[in-house]
């Protein structure tokens, strides 16, 4: 049986076991917590080595500009149109219509970092601490200073470029298998979530689930399709086929860091991006480009508007545009950080911060699709670059899930 089949019926049997056990399923949590270490495990070597190894192949300052470039174009421009669909969505289905507003409580909101603070603190003082701490932008600036330096030091680099090179291919072998228990990983979490997310908590907000899963899913049948067919001419069939381990991986785990071993796996093998564009595109995008979050903190804002009965204007949407775009730039690849980073969008446009304890409840069924279209954005990223640098392969006709 093919790997995206297992994980299919992890997922289907995860879900009724969750919903006729109730609560109780949170005993099987273990097992999908053990799933997302074993890939947390990879993330820090397997990122630093393949995005060195990656930089000094791709070699000449010129294209890694380029490419550079190319993707936080990308990146933006699909961040941005996401917010819109999202609040064209929330103002045509109005979310929030409906909702009987008791007394929530008090939302203590965490202090944001400013935005030459967020620049500044891409560099890291100490490439250690950096790995230590899992801080991925300065894992990513210092692997492409080394990777850049690499390429220009020539044969005296060769021991450096193999140890990197060798370590990199371990990572992925392990990450193939780490993957052999998805099914079960998957079935855990899935259970864990509609166990402990009964009907009661979901069906008082049931119209902005609707909403953000709406959203989301049009985003990536217009957006995502639209991208790889028209830069890559990439049938989407065989795009969301080719990346549907990555999804449900980010669906269970809600977590873009945690799914980055398995979205490059999945890009590379099943969806001919190279390892050099792979491994830039993709740790970057997980960092930086989350589309799903990017519709979830538009809709929540109007929702949230909606409740306590403030009228937005033009210059109030405008504001969430722009403030989601920066929020979900600096929303970390972790379960629930697109809630915090709410917090900014909320105050930019003077929105009542407790709102967000409204949706704190339902928040996890919310980050599950979010977090699926921000891994999936970034696919879609590494297809449509690769594609433009002419370096997209071509697979054997047939090559979808799972290749190997
Ligand atoms: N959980 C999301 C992710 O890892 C971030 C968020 O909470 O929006 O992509």
């Amino acid at each position: 049986m093919k790997l995206w089949v297992k994980i299919l019926i992890g997922f289907v049997l995860g879900a009724v076991v969750g919903l006729i056990v109730g609560p109780p399923a949170a005993a099987l949590k273990p097992l999908g917590d053990l799933f997302i270490r074993l890939i947390k495990m990879l993330i820090v070597p397997l990122v630093f080595s393949s995005l060195v190894v990656g930089a000094s192949s791709i070699g000449d300052l010129k294209k890694l500009g380029r490419v550079g470039v190319k993707t936080v174009v990308y990146y933006l421009m699909t961040t941005a149109i996401a917010i819109t669909l999202g609040l064209v969505l929330a103002t045509l289905i109005h979310p929030g219509a409906g909702f009987v507003l008791k007394s929530v409580g008090k939302f203590e909101p965490k202090p944001v970092p400013g935005l030459v603070e967020t620049l500044l603190n891409m560099v890291p003082t100490n490439p250690i601490n950096a790995m230590v701490t899992e801080n991925m932008l300065q894992i990513i600036v210092f692997a492409l200073f080394a990777g850049v330096a690499l390429a220009l030091i020539g044969d005296k680099g060769k021991p450096f470029h193999d140890f990197f090179d060798s370590t990199a291919e371990i990572m992925y072998k392990i990450t193939g298998m780490v993957m052999e228990f998805a099914p079960i990983g998957v079935f855990a979490l899935i259970a864990w979530v509609t166990g402990t997310n009964g009907p009661e908590v979901l069906v008082p907000l049931a119209k902005v689930i609707f909403v953000v899963y709406l959203g989301c899913i049009l985003h990536a049948i217009v957006t995502y399709s639209g991208a790889v067919y028209l830069f890559a001419r990439m049938s989407p069939v065989r795009f969301f086929s080719g990346f549907f381990e990555g999804m449900a991986v980010a669906f269970s785990t809600c977590s873009s860091s945690a799914t980055l071993p398995i979205s490059m796996r999945c890009a590379q093998e099943n969806l001919g991006v190279p390892k050099d564009i792979s491994s830039f595109v993709q740790p970057l995008g997980a960092t930086i480009n989350m589309d799903g979050t990017a519709i979830y903190q538009g809709v929540c804002a109007l929702f949230i508007a909606e409740v306590y009965g403030i009228q937005l204007g033009m210059p109030q949407y405008l504001t969430i545009i722009l403030t989601s775009t920066l929020a979900s730039i600096g929303t970390a690849g972790v379960p629930g950080a697109g809630m915090i980073m709410l917090t900014m969008v909320l105050q930019a446009v003077g929105l009542p911060l407790d709102g967000i304890l409204l949706i704190a409840g339902i928040d996890r069924v919310l980050d599950m699709i979010r977090t699926c279209m921000n891994v999936t954005g970034d696919a879609a990223g590494a297809v449509v670059v690769a594609a433009t640098e002419g370096e997209l392969k071509t697979l054997p006709a047939g090559t979808t899930v799972g290749a190997k």
